[in-house]
């Protein structure tokens, strides 16, 4: 029997109601993480990862509203919820991590009263016992001495520091799931490492599912199991990282692998992407990557392609049928 995925995300679409119209912010995107596995939904600025994420954690904004679709958490399905059940979930069930720690802590509570306050809201445990898990989640983080910084406020932390603390708020009441959106992209390149290798050590150790949505490439590469790329609000490509960084298909994707510094070398001859994401309201029709595709032909600018599999990915372009391999072969 397969295991029921931690997360699913079947056909999801996003509209955000105005004067003018419905106006499509995500449209039918699919996917699903296994339990203990880094999913990382990468793309462009305004392709609709940090939306998606939102629409997770329950913190979609209106007019935002999603207008198709189902999110199901360990086979239940949770979009359909009332609102204060999803509050109730989220912390609970889903953690979150954002760019920003600052925004995630309370800079007038010690980080000790903040995680004892979390854990007591999701967990049946008396003061001291939720101390105590406060002590071990603050160690469990990399945080050295935290008998001595449990009583410490937010600013007396440097910034790579202040992110462990909210990975610890995240992991308190033990989530499915976690939703990290650009976690390391306001850090220094050597933290931005160990917050990464945290991460991965909490989804292999404690088996949490981790959606991971970023711009960057490198970072997918190099903790993510698989990737989903989403483009104008769809994903064009979804499969293993190994798979997706080394041969990708969708020439958006091979795009972006040729940014990655360490496979640079080997992308010379992958195209560079020119051009930027079109605007909210202003995607093209067919396949909205078309003005700026290398590859784009007729079909390209009329019809939406439709997922072809491509060894363990899936990918949405119209090439996919006709075997072309974007990527360099080593
Ligand atoms: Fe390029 Fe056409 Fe493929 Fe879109 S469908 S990525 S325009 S070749």
């Amino acid at each position: 029997m397969t295991e029921v995925p931690a997360l699913e995300v079947r056909n999801l679409s996003i509209t955000f109601d105005q004067r003018r119209g419905p106006l499509p912010a995500i449209r039918d995107v699919s996917f699903a993480i296994a339990r203990g596995e880094i999913l990382g939904v990468v793309g462009e600025s305004g392709a609709g990862k940090s939306l998606t994420g939102s629409a997770l954690i329950g913190l979609l904004q209106a007019p935002g509203r999603i207008s198709q679709g189902q999110i199901l958490l360990a086979g239940e399905r949770i979009d359909d919820l009332p609102k204060d059940a999803q509050r109730r979930l989220r912390g609970k069930r889903i953690g979150a991590i954002f760019q920003d720690p600052l925004t995630s802590l309370d800079p007038l509570m010690t980080v000790g009263d903040q995680l004892t306050e979390t854990i007591r809201t999701h967990l049946p445990l008396g003061r001291a016992e939720a101390k105590a898990r406060a002590l071990s989640l603050l160690a469990e983080v990399g945080i050295a001495d935290p008998a001595n910084r449990f009583g410490q406020y937010p600013h007396q932390f440097s910034g790579g520091m202040r992110q462990r603390i909210v990975i610890a708020l995240a992991i308190a009441a033990e989530p499915d799931v976690i939703i990290a959106d650009e976690p390391t992209t306001a850090l220094d390149v050597s933290i931005q490492a160990q917050i990464l290798a945290l991460l991965r050590r909490l989804a292999k150790e404690r088996g949490t599912a981790i959606m991971l949505v970023t711009h960057d490439m490198g970072v997918i590469a190099e903790i993510a199991d698989r990737v989903a790329v989403m483009y104008a609000g769809r994903v064009v490509e979804i499969g293993p990282v190994e798979q997706v960084v080394h041969a990708a298909r969708h020439p958006y994707t091979a795009g972006l692998m040729s940014l990655i510094p360490s496979i640079r070398h080997r992308a010379e001859r992958l195209p560079q992407i020119s051009g930027a994401m079109p605007r909210l309201g202003h995607w093209p029709g067919g396949c909205s990557f078309h003005p700026r595709c290398p590859h784009a032909g007729p079909r390209c600018t009329s019809e939406v392609p439709a997922f072809t599999p491509v060894g363990a990915a899936r990918v949405a372009c119209h090439l996919s049928d006709g075997g072309t391999t974007l990527s360099p072969t080593e």
